[in-house]
């Protein structure tokens, strides 16, 4: 059963191929490829070192259920613990990450009440279905927001903050601190454009869990390798206690990971929190995550990430020339043009964006062959395939826009 973030209006786009930073649809078309599985491809389409390392693994096995040196490999780099390479993400990868995470979190501070971001996305879960996009009319004042929840979701006490907002989040942790098994955050939130945290925010969030006694979980699914080899963790300069992983570390194939504080990983091995999973640790995806944590080095990644910064600076510049209400943001290899003359803080912030020109951007790219991704609530990946020529026909595809616009 495809995602249902496989349809959009009006039409979905139908591919039937891909290699490096191009697609090609059913109509033969070459198309731009910037949404890059929803930040998933960060090796390009059929890189050769994935391509080979997958190639290998299917001569040797691909599911054994036993541990086995192929699916839990030692790495060189398995002592840097905090940083958000593959190779660190113990104990193997696993289906459902972030629900390991946050039961993790549950099993190992005995709590069972969470807090997470207003706006905030990590999935299927339950508990974090709370206040995903909620209607704003739903979801009570803009600094101390009511959580929404699905009909259909069962989630616990969840409760919800606004991003870059340490005042609520103290006021929650004064009144319920001593049920709180977890912060559940992405350390930038990339489901809502990009929306990057104030200077001091994720070390004042640090601290509010430190002396609460309550964990920090990051999200890192969508961050991960795209903010730096090892993660945003690592680039902000915050460690969290658990890292949920997925997307950019597979290489294009189905990995989620998560992993952490060595005295907090133990509750899976000890009993406290047994982890169980048919494909966890499979070997097909460890080869992937194995080969995509070779090449997306600190220059690799440092080269796509300059291709970015010269887009968005060339972007930025279009958007003066045209006096245009909007600005760039950028994390890593991401870029994202957001529809608003100020910055976005926050969801409330998002929801005050202009989505009929994100969507006619976005539509306007989709017509002259460059897929941006669709739900106009994500951003741009620049992986290890794409070139500067690629770049350049972003840029001249939102110049063409700009002037439309203003013409
Ligand atoms: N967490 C975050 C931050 C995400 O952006 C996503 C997907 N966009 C998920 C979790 C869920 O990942 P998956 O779709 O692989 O289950």
């Amino acid at each position: 059963m495809p995602s249902s973030f496989q349809h959009w209006d009006p039409h979905p786009v139908a591919i039937t191929s891909a290699r490096g930073a191009w697609l090609t649809d059913v109509d033969g078309r070459r198309v731009l490829d910037l949404s890059m599985g929803f930040g998933a491809m960060l090796a390009g389409h059929l890189n050769p070192a994935i391509v080979g390392a997958v190639t290998r693994a299917l001569e040797t096995g691909t599911l054994f259920v036993t541990p086995s040196p192929v699916a839990n490999p030692k790495r060189p780099s398995d002592s840097s613990a905090g940083s958000a390479s593959t190779s660190c993400a113990s104990p193997t990868p696993a289906p459902r990450p972030r629900l390991y995470a946050l039961r993790t979190a549950r099993a190992f501070t005995n709590r069972k009440a969470i807090i997470k971001i207003e706006g905030g996305y990590h999935g299927g879960y339950d508990a974090l279905q709370v206040s995903v996009k909620p209607a704003v009319a739903d979801a009570g004042p803009e600094g101390a927001p009511t959580p929404v929840t699905p009909f259909d979701v069962e989630a616990g006490t969840v409760h919800v903050v606004p991003y870059n907002d340490l005042a609520r989040l103290e006021q929650l942790f004064d009144q319920y601190g001593a049920e709180v098994a977890c912060v559940f955050m992405e350390p930038v939130l990339e489901n809502i454009g990009i929306v990057v945290p104030d200077a001091g925010y994720l070390a004042g969030v640090r601290a509010l869990c430190d002396s609460h006694g309550s964990l920090l979980v990051f999200d890192e699914v969508k961050t991960g390798l795209t903010a730096g080899a090892a993660g945003a963790s690592q680039r902000l300069g915050i460690t969290p206690d658990l890292v949920a992983l997925a997307k950019s570390i597979g290489g294009g194939l189905p990995l989620a990971a998560f992993g952490g504080r060595a005295d907090v990983v133990a509750c899976l091995s000890d009993g406290r929190m047994p982890h169980f999973g048919t494909y966890n640790g499979n070997p097909l995806v460890v080869a992937a995550a194995i080969a995509i944590d070779d090449i997306a080095t600190p220059e690799a990644l440092g080269a796509a990430e300059q291709l970015n910064i010269t887009a968005m600076r060339a972007i930025d510049e279009i958007i003066a020339t045209h006096a245009l209400p909007t600005h760039t943001v950028g994390f890593g290899v991401k870029g994202a043009v957001t529809w608003s003359a100020t910055p976005v803080r926050n969801y409330r912030d998002y929801k005050r964006t202009d989505f009929a020109a994100a969507e006619l951007s976005w539509l306007w790219g989709v017509n002259r062959g460059i897929l941006t991704p669709p739900g106009l609530d994500e951003q741009w990946l620049v992986s290890l395939a794409h070139t500067a020529d690629d770049m350049s026909l972003l840029v001249e595809e939102f110049r063409e826009l700009a002037g439309a616009l203003r013409a």
